[in-house]
């Protein structure tokens, strides 16, 4: 469909070394989009720019710690070097750590923190800086979590810092839809990837599995509706909404 159409627009994926980051780079450049890869583990992205350029697409790596105002600006300007701006921006990055609440240090929570909520915030703000500078329009896509919704057991961090998220996408979408950026955010439910693979292959995970209504953990694959939806024209009217794709997991039991 024409509304769903994204070729040539440029798009920025953040975390994209692995995981639903390499997914979305990959679904992304296969729209047509140029896609620039953003992470730390350079060496990764070149060889995932490779293959997205021999599948017919076109991908830049660009070293990005999202933890570092300074990375990210130095990103940036990487990125204008390449006479290119951001149209379509995935805030994917991210990090998780289970661990009981009552022994959780302090550097346990700043790395989260500093990843999930900080990191998202210097990209968003960096990305619609390059707009307004640019007079572009463009459209934030945050990746929450059920876990920002709802509450897990051990994951304290995580989801104080996906709960924010949520709020980011919300007060983002009210202060800058008069600058033209839509922001929104998907939050997956459990997606089978480095992130969770051990959890979900234990007996712990395996009960879990029987508690969504769906039976099975979401492939990266099932993202991809959502992603579209909000990366084109066919989400338009799309501002602070929250598309929560999780097989029904969000209405039943953790
Ligand atoms: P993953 O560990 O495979 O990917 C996370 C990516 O973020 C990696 O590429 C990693 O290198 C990158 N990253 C981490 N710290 C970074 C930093 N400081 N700077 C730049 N990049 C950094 O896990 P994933 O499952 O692909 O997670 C991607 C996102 O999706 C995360 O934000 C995660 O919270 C979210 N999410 C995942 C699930 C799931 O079930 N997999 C569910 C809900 C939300």
């Amino acid at each position: 469909m024409k509304t769903f159409d994204i070729a040539g627009r440029v798009a920025l994926v953040t975390g994209a070394s692995s995981g639903l980051g390499e997914h979305f780079a990959r679904l992304l450049a296969a729209q047509g989009a140029v896609v620039i890869l953003a992470a730390r583990r350079t060496d990764r992205l070149e060889k995932l720019a490779s293959q997205i350029t021999a599948a017919g697409g076109k991908a830049h790596p660009v070293s990005m710690d999202v933890t570092s105002a300074a990375s990210v600006e130095a990103a940036f300007v990487k990125i204008a070097g390449l006479g290119l701006v951001p149209g379509i921006v995935v805030n994917n990055a991210g990090i998780a750590q289970s661990k009981p609440s009552i022994e959780l240090t302090e550097a346990d929570w700043r790395s989260t923190m500093d990843t999930n909520i900080d990191g998202a915030w210097r990209v968003a703000q960096a990305a619609a800086k390059a707009m307004l500078a640019a007079r572009q329009p463009g459209t934030l896509i945050n990746i929450a979590s059920i876990l920002g919704l709802r509450v897990g057991a051990n994951l304290l961090a995580y989801t104080t810092a996906k709960a924010a998220l949520v709020q980011l996408t919300k007060s983002l979408s009210l202060d800058w839809a008069r600058y033209g950026i839509r922001v929104n955010a998907i939050a997956p439910g459990y997606i089978e990837t480095d992130i969770n693979r051990g959890f979900l292959a234990s007996e712990g995970g395996q009960a879990m599995i029987k508690r969504i209504p769906m039976r099975r953990v979401g492939q990266a694959g099932d993202l991809d509706g959502a992603s579209l939806l909000l990366a084109s024209a066919a989400g338009c009217y799309m501002n602070g909404s929250l598309v929560v794709v999780d097989g029904g997991h969000s209405n039943s039991t953790l």
